[in-house]
C-alpha cells in the first residue's frame, strides 16, 4: 500500500508552492488534482506520473467528494506515492480532512503538506494586509457559498460587528446577499470592501468599493475570487505591489 500526501498547491504564483510539495510532487506516481491547482506544477512530475483531474470549483464538482475520497484511497492500493493536489491549504476549505478520515478509516497511510492559503497571499498580492496595527487585530476567514439567508445559517453574523477582516471564500455569486446582511447588522453602508479575481496570477484583478456598491462593481469578475471586508481595504491605495508590476510588463 502506498502512501496519500494531501498537498497544498498555494494559490496560484507556481513559485509560492513549498519546497516539500515539490519534492513529492517529483516523486509522485499519481497525482490527483483540483482546477485550483496551477496546471503548469504537473509538468515538475516524473514521466511516467498519472494525473488524474477531479476538478471542483464553488462547489460544482467534476466528481462527488465521495468518489474523490474512492479514487484517492484506489490510487493508494495500486502506487506507491499519491499526491492529492489541491489550490491553497488542503484543510482551508478543501475538504483534506474528509480525505484524510477516509484513508485513515480503511489503514491508509497519509502526511499533510499545508499550502500558502489565497485567503491570506490573494489579499496581499493586492496590497492589503489582513491584520494591521490599529486598524484590525483579526482576521476570518468564512465560507461564502452558503446563502446568508439561508434559515439555520450556520454562519455567526452577529459577531461580525467589528471593524476587523473578514475574507469570504467561494462568495461571488452571493456577494450581494453578504453584502446586504453585514448592513443589516449594523456595518455602515461605506464599509470597505475589496473582490480580487485570480489572485497571485497574471490575470489578477481587483475592484474596490463599498458594502453598498461592491455587487454591482464586481459582478463580471471571473472566478475564482474572494473578498475581503474590512478597514485593512484602505491600505491598498498605499501597498498596491503586485498590479503595479503587472501593468508594468
Ligand atoms: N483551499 C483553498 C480554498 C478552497 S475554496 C485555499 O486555501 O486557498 C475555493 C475558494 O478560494 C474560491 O472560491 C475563491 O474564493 C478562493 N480562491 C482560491 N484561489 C484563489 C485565487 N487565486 N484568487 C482568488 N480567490 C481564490
Amino acid at each position: 500500500m502506498g502512501k496519500v500526501y494531501l498537498t497544498g498547491a498555494g494559490p496560484g504564483d507556481i513559485e509560492l508552492l513549498t519546497l516539500k510539495a515539490a519534492r513529492v510532487i517529483q516523486e509522485a506516481d499519481i497525482i490527483i488534482y483540483d482546477r485550483l491547482a496551477n496546471p503548469q506544477i504537473l509538468k515538475m512530475a516524473k514521466s511516467g506520473c498519472e494525473c488524474i483531474y477531479v476538478g471542483k470549483e464553488d462547489g460544482k464538482h467534476i466528481l462527488p467528494q465521495d468518489q474523490i475520497n474512492e479514487v484517492i484511497y484506489q490510487s493508494a492500493l495500486r502506487a506507491d506515492v499519491v499526491v492529492r493536489l489541491k489550490g491553497g491549504d488542503p484543510f482551508v476549505f478543501g475538504r483534506g480532512g474528509e480525505e484524510g478520515a477516509y484513508l485513515r478509516d480503511r489503514g491508509i497511510e497519509f502526511e499533510v503538506i499545508p499550502g500558502i492559503t489565497s485567503s491570506i497571499a490573494v489579499p496581499a498580492y493586492a496590497g492589503i494586509p489582513v491584520t494591521h496595527r490599529g486598524v484590525s487585530v483579526s482576521f476570518r476567514v468564512v465560507t461564502g457559498h452558503e446563502a446568508p439567508n439561508k434559515e439555520a445559517s450556520q454562519i455567526p453574523w452577529e459577531n461580525f460587528k467589528t471593524d476587523d477582516t473578514i475574507v469570504f471564500l467561494m462568495g461571488l455569486h452571493n456577494l450581494g446577499q453578504i453584502a446586504d446582511k453585514l448592513i443589516q447588522i449594523g456595518k455602515p453602508k461605506n464599509f470597505p470592501v475589496a473582490v480580487i479575481s485570480k489572485g497571485t496570477t497574471p490575470e489578477q484583478k481587483t475592484i474596490i468599493g463599498t458594502l453598498e456598491n461592491i455587487a454591482q462593481k464586481a459582478k463580471d469578475l471571473p472566478t475564482p475570487a474572494l473578498i475581503v471586508v474590512g478597514k485593512v481595504v484602505e491600505l491598498r491605495e498605499k501597498l498596491n505591489w503586485f498590479e503595479k508590476e503587472l501593468n508594468n510588463i
